[in-house]
């Protein structure tokens, strides 16, 4: 990260600027520098060439004459390293502040469009709680919360929880209802808790269906909405031959009569709906005369069977957006049925429009399916809800990512409406950021085969890493090895062995923080290796490869066990100095993988893989 010199921001306050700033060399020469200061010492050519183009317009038709220019210059200072590239900027006088204006802004939130006449601008987060939230709503609740927090607004959480049940065998021909976990309420506020998520109130969807019905009655009164007894099949002919149902033209009466029906339990599930008179006649099938109330008989986990007829999720936002005061809605681009259908209630009622926003979608790279997550929690298969295959809020707790490095990450990608896979290495880096300072580091050998080595002249070593490179403060950890008539065995991982085996016969190894060894041959699941000295020196020198190791002597190691993101087990052995941990500690198992502490004992530490 770029650190301001006091007389940076004398400069920055100031707002001296370059006199030059006339010739393109100087233009060039700027944007290079600032590049690099915000890329650690690195410009970029073509994000050089896009913040030249984007500060002066004029230069555009010559972008071709400036390119080569921009190379020249993005490799004289992309040579010189990061000191002298400050003091050369400080030189120059150049506007430091505008590492930190516009071209910081390109990452991140747009300003909130929408707020004139807004006083407190209203956002709200939607789960349907069938289950704990996942990486994939993440998004949707980090923009909305940011967004609250960046306007001071007011973030509702109302969960949406219509039509729900938790019965197992659901008709859904018939009643379309879906399941609900009861305990995801739970789980998605600890979720949300966790992320740092502020909700200023808590609505319950299944809470105002009365509302829901008073509206839907008014649409039917106001001849805008009307009962339809037609079998699905059948509607389905009219609406593809874009013909009214017999239904459309009944009189406001009959439409209530057959409402009254549907509350009063005198039609079954699947007999009527209630259908939005949006026209048959439109381009999109999916919006001729779509239903907004239907009969489920199911038992709802929160208020039981109360209700018999229960909104579809539109018609039910279309209301309680109005209601609940939410200025402004932001939804992934798939929901634009969702939108038209809102907008064309909110006219009926002659209310002001929310601010609909839409973001792409977040490809995860396999698919996420509550309904299988349940039942392999249900069946064992899973160890819960925080397996780290369900990606669960909980379950990347467990694994040790941060929540700010989620919230970065999603807050960096912006709210384009482009599709996008989901940025793993991004999150990260992101996390390794703020965890590699704490995460004490340990030799572990994934998959060991033995390697015996001869000739070794002491009879002790302690090999002394340090703790935590990064922090120097923190001194170095023992590992004592006794050798034995000069020999000693250790373990390597399984993945060196194979390098080893076929690349370094007759080279010089190092054993990290040990000695230094020449690796005679192989045998088998074995290696057989000769001592040649203690020095790191020589090794430095001779560019040898260097190895974790760990071990053979049970005294002197403790099994691993690492369950991966993919649920895979992988196993090895780590150094004794593992048994000093918490649960709940980040470590890094050097080379391997940052990790988060699940158990310690004697017999095995078992940990969850980080990235
Ligand atoms: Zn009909």
């Amino acid at each position: 990260m770029f650190f301001l010199y006091p007389a940076f921001k004398e400069l920055a306050r100031t707002g001296y600027i370059m006199s030059d700033e006339s010739s393109i060399e100087a233009i060039i020469t700027k944007h290079v520098l600032l590049n690099a200061l915000k890329y650690d010492g690195k410009a970029q050519v073509g994000s050089v060439l896009g913040s030249i183009m984007g500060d002066h317009k004029e230069l555009r038709p010559k972008a071709r004459e400036i390119k080569p220019k921009v190379v020249n210059e993005v490799n004289r200072v992309n040579a010189m390293g990061i000191d002298a590239i400050k003091t050369e900027t400080l030189d120059l006088g150049i506007d430091v502040s505008l590492l930190n204006g516009k071209h910081e802004e390109k990452k991140g939130l747009p300003p909130l469009p929408g707020l004139d006449g807004v006083k407190v601008p209203t956002f709200r987060l939607a789960p349907f709680p069938s289950g704990p939230l996942h990486i994939g709503n993440a998004r949707m609740v980090i923009l909305n919360d940011e967004y609250a927090k960046l306007t001071n607004g007011k973030l509702i959480l109302c969960f949406d929880d219509t039509i729900g049940t938790t019965k197992k065998k659901l008709d859904a021909g018939a009643s379309g209802a879906k399941f609900i976990l009861p305990e995801a309420y739970d789980m998605i506020r600890e979720g949300l808790e966790w992320l740092g998520v502020e909700w200023d109130e808590e609505v319950y969807k299944s809470d105002r269906l009365e509302i829901y019905n008073d509206y839907c009655q008014k649409l039917i009164e106001q001849d805008n909405a009307y009962t339809c007894t037609c079998t699905p099949a059948d509607f389905k002919k009219f609406k593809d031959g874009k013909q009214p149902c017999p239904h459309r033209q009944l009189r406001v009466s009959e439409s209530l009569e057959g409402w009254r029906k549907m509350i009063d339990g005198e039609y079954g599930e699947g007999d009527a709906v209630i259908r939005l008179k949006t026209g048959m006649d439109l381009d999109d099938p999916a919006l001729r005369d779509p239903v907004i109330m239907r009969i489920s008989w199911a038992p709802h986990p929160r208020i039981g069977n109360v209700n018999k007829v229960w909104p579809m999720l539109e018609f039910s936002w279309a209301i309680d957006d109005h209601l609940l005061g939410i200025t402004h809605i932001i939804r992934g681009k798939d929901l634009l049925k969702e939108d038209y259908i809102e907008r064309f209630i909110w006219d009926i009622f002659k209310w002001k429009h929310s601010e609909i926003m839409h973001h792409g979608l977040l490809s995860l790279g396999f698919k996420l399916s509550k309904t299988r997550a349940r039942e392999k929690v249900k069946a064992g298969e899973y160890s819960g809800w925080s397996d780290p295959r369900i990606w669960s809020m909980q379950s990347l707790e467990k694994r040790g990512i941060q929540p700010e490095a989620i919230r970065k990450t999603l807050v960096d990608m912006g709210i384009s409406m482009t599709d996008v896979d989901f940025p793993y290495k991004i999150l990260y880096a992101e996390n390794q950021k703020i965890i590699d300072k704490e995460s004490d580091r340990f030799f572990f050998v994934e998959d060991p085969v033995m390697m015996e080595i001869l000739g070794i002249p002491k009879e002790e070593y302690i090999a002394k890493p340090l703790v935590n490179p990064l922090v120097p403060t923190k001194g170095y950890r023992e590992i004592p090895i006794k050798i034995q008539d000069g020999s000693k065995e250790i373990f390597v991982s399984r993945g060196d062995f194979k390098t080893l085996k076929s690349d370094f016969r007759g080279k010089m190894i190092r054993l990290k923080d040990l000695i230094n060894v020449i690796l005679d041959s192989t045998r088998d699941e074995r290696l057989f290796a000769r001592y040649l000295s203690d020095d790191l020196e020589s090794a430095r020198n001779k560019k040898a490869k260097i190895i974790h190791w760990v071990d053979t002597d049970p005294k002197n190691h403790v099994k691993v066990s690492i369950m991966m993101a993919d649920g895979a087990l992988i196993q090895g052995f780590g150094e004794k100095n593992l048994l000093s941990c918490e649960e709940g500690q980040l470590v890094q198992f050097e080379r391997f993988c940052f990790a988060k502490i699940q158990s310690v004992n004697e017999s095995e530490i078992r940990a969850f893989f980080t990235h």
